[in-house]
């Protein structure tokens, strides 16, 4: 029997380790670090801060001890190596944070850039750049969207060939972390006359190289506007970029000329996953609230959870996140057993991508509205999660263009039907049962 649900105690006991670890330190942190006032409720100063920030490296010390560090890389890259469904069981848990990433070493955008240095960058580009990211020593962007198109065929930034060096010139949006990055990883058109798939090519630019303006540091809403024109490096926030005649050396291409856009494929599909991985960890955390909230809070003589239509909602919560948390760990189990992104994995990848969003939506939603006001106030982190399902439509690519891509993939499978009628259709299926099985009978007839 090849199916078991179980997992081996070694691995039971490091989950067991991070599900603490995450209680006793990182949830704690999470609270501090987004209230930013100390003890005596004074805003953090910048000593407070560098404080916070060493703790933060510490509490990477203890997961580096643990042989947790870049749990999502394999060996070669010097990490465990656990394959895909364990990384669900793990990042289902760190989902309920924020900074658990980052303490973990598998923080988006790193994760995913480090995955397309692995798979591209010469020798001398992994030893300058994937190394120390890896260490957790530098920072990187990913920076492919543009301020009028996030859909590769509208791409207008380019990058052409001068001598020795590439001539980088356009606006890049919604680049997250960029202020804080070391590097960037650019996708950049380099011939606009190639089809489609051969256009454009990924570089790698410093960030600090003459003709890189960050134009503003944008944030999602709820942060104020004029926080976008604060550009210190201090906060995250997704860059807004322009380059302006930025030249590269000739060894900054990453991988193939022409190669970007079918390499983002590598960077994007693992970076997907995850996210609905972590959207597992935000849909229990949401369920969790609304159990405890609907067996503690009364209405009308009795408790919110003795009323059908509340009990209802929380059965309609459990079943979506169960499906959507089995789906995932089958498309992890498929990338496990396949070791490649092949289209049967990629079409679950878009499913579990597509249905993140819907879960997030439906069961933070409902959650919110059990809790009633409270729900809506700024006192739980309700408001947080509920933030995280727009955030799951869009990013890493939109939920329709997902389920375009999901039904093309689908629709290979099949084959037209050249018949007037469909090859289920009843009366053709009738005559031809009627042959076969009228043969059958004569058979037993004769016998
Ligand atoms: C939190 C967050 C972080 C991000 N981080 C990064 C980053 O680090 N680097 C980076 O380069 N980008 C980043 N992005 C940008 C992200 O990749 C884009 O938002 C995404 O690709 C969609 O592009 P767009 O925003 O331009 O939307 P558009 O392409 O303009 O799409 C807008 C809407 O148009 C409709 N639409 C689009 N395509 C189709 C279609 N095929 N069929 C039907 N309807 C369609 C949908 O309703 C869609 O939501 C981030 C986005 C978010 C939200």
């Amino acid at each position: 029997m090849a199916i078991d649900f179980g997992v081996e105690p070694e691995f039971q006991a490091q989950i067991d380790w991070i599900e603490e670890f995450v209680t006793q330190e990182i949830e704690p942190l999470d609270i501090f670090v987004a209230d930013g006032r100390d003890v005596s409720g004074e805003p953090l100063d910048r000593a407070g801060w560098r404080a916070v920030k060493a703790h933060i490296r510490t509490l990477q010390e203890r997961v580096k001890e643990q042989g947790l560090w870049g749990f999502h890389l394999g060996p070669e890259l010097g990490g465990p190596g656990l394959g895909q469904v364990k990384l669900c069981l793990l990042n289902e848990i760190l989902g309920r944070t924020r900074l658990g990433p980052t303490i973990f070493g598998c923080a988006a955008p790193d994760t995913g850039n480090m995955e397309l240095l692995a798979h591209n960058a010469t020798d001398e580009q992994k030893k300058k750049y994937l190394e120390p990211a890896l260490a957790g020593e530098l920072r990187s962007a990913y920076v492919m969207t543009e301020p009028h198109a996030g859909e590769p065929g509208e791409f207008k930034c380019s990058a052409v060939r001068d001598g020795d060096e590439w001539v980088l010139n356009g606006e890049k949006w919604f680049a997250s972390n960029a202020v804080r990055a070391d590097f960037l990883i650019v996708m950049a058109i380099t011939d606009p006359d190639k089809p489609l798939l051969e256009r454009a090519s990924m570089f790698i630019v410093e960030r600090n190289l003459p003709g890189v303006e960050v134009v503003r540091n944008v944030h999602t809403f709820g942060t104020p506007l004029s926080d976008n024109f604060v550009i210190d490096g201090q906060r995250g926030g997704h860059a807004y970029l322009r380059f302006n005649d930025v030249r590269l050396p000739a060894d900054a291409l990453l991988g193939e000329e022409g190669s970007g856009f079918v390499g983002s494929q590598t960077r994007l599909s693992g970076g997907r996953i995850h996210h609905a991985m972590r959207a597992v960890g935000t849909c229990k955390k949401a369920l969790d609230m609304a159990c405890e909230r609907a067996l503690s809070r009364r209405a009308k003589g009795e408790r919110l959870a003795d009323k059908q239509m509340v009990q209802a909602e929380l059965a309609d919560s459990y079943i979506q996140l169960k499906q959507f948390r089995l789906h995932v760990l089958y498309t992890a189990w498929l990338i496990d057993t396949t070791g490649s992104y092949t289209r049967e994995i990629r079409k679950e990848i878009a499913a579990v991508k597509i249905t993140a969003a819907k879960v997030n939506h439906d069961i933070v939603y409902r959650a919110i509205h059990l809790h009633g006001s409270l729900g809506m106030s700024n006192e739980t982190a309700l408001g947080d999660m509920w933030m995280s399902a727009p955030f799951m439509g869009v990013m890493d690519g939109s939920t329709e263009s997902h389920k375009e891509n999901l039904a093309k993939l689908l629709l290979r499978e099949y084959e037209p039907c050249d018949d007037l009628f469909p090859t289920y259709h009843l009366p053709k299926l009738q005559q031809e049962a009627r042959e076969k099985i009228g043969k059958v009978i004569e058979q037993y007839g004769a016998a």
